[in-house]
């Protein structure tokens, strides 16, 4: 039997290695809806291959060109925030959510609301609102697959086990980028040199979040709010090999680790096959070869970010939201040059104090429309803040 499946953010780097799973078994997989926003060239090719009902560009100037590229094929075209959602409506077995940032948040609780599976890679949309995608997963009876790496890795050493015996989990980090840098010269790190990860191929913005920790910030947030565990249960580990994604600590002592080549497809296809396990295309490791992994304690002075997320635990409330919107404008700002590599916390720090003091919005009942609002408050107040120190 075939099963129905949808990619939201179908062009981008997750959405690729999914269309790669999934392109090597076709006959597995009616494709639904995929989407995408710029890369129209992409998207077209990818939807006639796979023989999708819709392909969707969140752009609305866009979709002449869309009509345009996919002229001949049966494939319909749509555009816009509104198509976005409605494609993630339409019925589906499994849908990947892998759009970057908080505009995959509306989408992905559309297809939350549908009861089906949902595969989650977009770790905004738990950061910003981790208690309302819990609660929507659960009014309508969703499974909800992690595929950020870590919390695959987390998911899978947790199968069979109680979450009263786990004491704490740890996830790890390569260091990105600049781990082995001088303190004193992040300052001057250039976007060329925050745009390359070490072990990872992944889209630019996580790309520079991972050199700048901002990542593993969003990560530690994402477990605490998927996983339901305290914040002192969380533990940032640096690991630069990239082979061990993460490990749960159990009261008896023990550490199970979860181990694999840093290839989002083993991620990706766990979600996809959960709860069978299927062979994957991955690297299989050669751990003598390899020799040893290494382990350094995070620098919460070089990566100011980690210290940012514990705060935003411990405020709890929006304040996820508020940190969500304050990188994501911050990281727009460095990308355009306005403001240094280091500066992207100060501007999240300033964001944070600026939104604490606006109490009745942090506190207040977690609906889409309070998420999105106290967003767009965030970005204005970032934009402030990068504003001050643009030169
Ligand atoms: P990419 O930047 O490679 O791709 C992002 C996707 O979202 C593209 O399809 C892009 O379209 C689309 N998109 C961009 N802006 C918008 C918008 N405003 N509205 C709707 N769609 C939009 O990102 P990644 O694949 O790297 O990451 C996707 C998500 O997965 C992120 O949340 C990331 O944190 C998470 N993740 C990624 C990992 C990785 O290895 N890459 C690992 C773990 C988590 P287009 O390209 O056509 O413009
Ligand atoms: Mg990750």
């Amino acid at each position: 039997m075939t099963r129905k499946v949808s990619i939201l953010g179908a062009t981008g780097s997750i959405g690729q290695n999914t269309i790669d799973l999934i392109g090597r078994a076709p006959d597995e997989y009616d494709v639904v809806a995929l989407t995408g926003a710029g890369n129209i060239a992409q998207l077209a090719k990818d939807a006639m291959a796979l023989k999708a009902d819709v392909a969707v560009t969140a752009h609305d100037h866009l979709l002449d060109d869309l009509r345009d590229a996919l002229r001949g094929s049966e494939v319909q075209a749509a555009a816009g925030a509104a198509a976005l959602v409605e494609s993630a409506t339409r019925p589906a077995d499994w849908i990947m959510s892998a759009i970057v940032g908080a505009a995959g948040l509306a989408p992905g609780l559309a297809a939350l609301e549908q009861g089906t599976t949902l595969a989650l890679a977009n770790k905004e949309s738990l950061v910003c609102a981790g208690e309302l995608v819990l609660r929507t997963a659960k009014t309508h009876g969703t499974a909800i697959l992690p595929v950020d790496s870590e919390h695959s890795a987390i998911f899978q050493a947790l199968i069979g086990e109680d979450m009263g015996s786990v004491e704490r989990i740890i996830i790890t980090a390569s260091g990105g980028a600049f781990r082995d840098w001088p303190i004193e010269k992040l300052a001057e790190a250039t976007l060329d040199q925050a745009s390359s990860h070490p072990n990872w191929d992944m889209g630019q913005r996580i790309t520079i979040d991972s050199a700048s920790m901002f990542n593993k910030a969003m990560e530690v947030i994402e477990t605490h709010e998927f996983f339901g565990v305290g914040p002192e249960q969380i533990e940032a580990l640096v690991h630069p090999q990239s082979m061990i994604h993460a490990l749960v600590g159990f009261i008896d002592g023990a550490l199970m680790a979860h181990v694999g080549p840093p290839d989002m497809r083993h991620a990706i296809g766990f979600a996809l096959h959960h709860p069978e396990r299927k062979a994957l295309p991955v690297e299989r490791l050669d751990l003598a070869a390899i020799g040893q992994f290494e382990f350094r304690a995070p620098d919460e002075i070089r990566w100011p970010a980690l210290r940012l997320a514990r705060e935003v635990m411990e405020a709890g409330g929006m304040m996820g939201a508020v940190f969500n919107a304050a990188k994501e404008t911050a990281l727009d700002g460095f990308i355009a040059g306005q403001i240094k590599f280091t500066q992207m916390a100060d501007v999240v720090e300033d964001t944070m104090s600026h939104m604490a003091a606006l109490d009745r919005h942090i506190a207040a009942t977690m609906t889409l429309d309070n998420v999105l609002q106290v967003d767009h408050l965030a970005r204005k107040a970032a934009q402030a803040a990068i504003a001050k120190r643009a030169g």
